[in-house]
């Protein structure tokens, strides 16, 4: 069901903190002021993916900076009180009806976005980077898209991106995949390549492996793959084996009935079943904290939503909380943006879930995600009880210790798995049909 609009311009009447400066641009989005100058300032609007990464990439400077892509695009941003603008050489955010500015820096674009790979093609259509990682679709543009009816999920634009002109390029070989992330690890500094895929009928993981296994081998970087989940499980023990650091699974919405309505080929052809079962079974595997569930915020009733981050966070999971973005082109491009007072809630539970549940949040080594707000940037908005403060200094002690786990995983090393071949099952276990 539609949510109503929420009022836009009802003022907070105070400073917001840089959490919930965060929250309000992703439901508000941005307006562009006159004296910006975003072709020589920005990052381009990368039209990747889902459409979440479809606006401006942002960062609010502090002891803790936050990075976010603030949409501009969308026809809710044309009436957001936030103006972004260039006075004496800085950028601001001005929100028009507090009359409150706040300090914000634009990440260039960086230099490798406009050469081109050795095979002719524009480095930026094969990766872009979202915060500080690099992130990259892989396989053809995802079958729902294909299907006659289209049984593509409604807020989702990647069928309109893969292979289209200015949008990713489609079926990259490995070559321009390596090219493209040793230029983003040298000339951007990245730690983290992070693969996905639309639904490519059974095979995410098979078209993934060879790209996982080249990373670790000849770049030096934490990989992680977000596939549409396979119902055989042993073929996360081969991912995992080929070097797969982390595991996302994009199940969206946890009330039965929105999945079904808003996510028709996830329903008919995966099952939310089919989601939990690889989720719980890929976080037994890889442990805590390396494995996301990925959800979005603002389309099922909030209730749901805090019910899937217990669930996400109870299994070992990480919460991994997408603002719903009502993104240009889709079928939902007309819904409201989710209310500034809802996300708060939302991120207050994912703070307090990891709490809870002592999930290892922020330990990696420069992964900034500019598509949602991380749970680190929640922290913003838990009280400082003793419960905080003794998480964070758990949180110290696991960062040291990973530092020096984290530093030998960004070497380039040999594996030993094969990427090519697709393993057989173990003999115990027949493969679902
Ligand atoms: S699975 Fe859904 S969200 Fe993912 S690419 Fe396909 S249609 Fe888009």
């Amino acid at each position: 069901m539609k949510p109503s609009a929420p009022n836009e311009h009802a003022p907070h009447g105070r400073r917001l903190n840089p959490a919930e400066l965060e929250i309000d641009l992703f439901c508000k989005g941005i307006r562009i002021h006159e004296s910006c100058d975003l072709e020589k300032d920005a990052r381009v609007f990368a039209r990747a993916r889902a459409g979440l990464g479809s606006g401006l990439e942002l960062v609010i400077p502090g002891k803790h900076p936050i990075w976010l892509n603030a949409p501009v695009k969308e026809k809710f941003a044309a009436r957001s009180p936030y103006e972004l603008r260039l006075e004496e050489g800085r950028y601001h955010v001005l929100h028009t009806v507090d009359q409150i500015r706040y300090d914000v820096v634009l990440p260039p674009a960086p230099a490798w976005y406009s050469r081109y790979t050795s095979s002719g093609v524009l480095m930026r259509e094969i990766g872009v980077l979202q915060g500080t990682y690099l992130g990259i679709y892989l396989g053809k543009a995802c079958a729902f898209w294909n299907s006659n009816p289209r049984e593509n999920c409604k807020f989702c634009i990647t069928g309109l991106n893969v292979g289209s002109p200015g949008g990713d390029k489609a079926e990259k070989t490995v070559e321009e995949v390596l090219e493209v992330a040793k230029a983003a690890k040298e000339e951007s500094g990245i730690t983290f390549v992070h693969f996905n895929t639309g639904y490519q009928q059974g095979r995410g993981l098979d078209i993934c492996a060879p790209f996982v296994k080249a990373i670790k081998e000849e770049v030096g970087a934490l990989v992680g793959v977000q596939a549409i989940p396979s119902r055989d499980l042993w073929k996360y023990d081969w991912i995992a084996e080929l070097g797969c650091d982390h595991l996302s699974f994009c199940y969206e919405l946890q009330n039965p009935e929105y999945f079904k309505q808003y996510l028709p080929g996830k329903f008919k052809h995966i099952g939310q079943e089919t989601f939990f079962r690889a989720m719980e079974y890929s976080s037994q595997l890889l442990g805590k904290g390396r494995v996301s569930g990925e959800i979005i915020a603002g389309i099922e009733p909030i209730e749901d939503t805090l019910e899937a981050i217990e669930y996400i966070t109870r299994i070992g999971a990480f919460p991994t909380v997408c603002i719903f973005r009502p993104v240009q082109g889709s079928a939902m491009e007309d819904w409201p943006s989710p209310s500034f007072e809802d996300m708060v809630v939302v991120f207050r539970r994912v703070y307090e879930c990891c709490m809870k549940y002592s999930i290892p949040i922020g330990l990696a080594p420069n992964i900034e995600v500019s598509l949602v707000v991380q749970p680190t940037d929640a922290e913003f908005l838990v009280e400082r009880t003793p419960a905080f403060y003794w998480y964070k200094t758990k949180l110290a002690v696991m960062k040291r210790l990973a530092g020096l786990v984290f530093g030998r995983q960004l070497q380039p090393r040999k594996i030993a798995a094969d990427a090519d071949h697709v393993p057989p099952p173990p003999a115990e276990i027949k493969p679902a049909g």
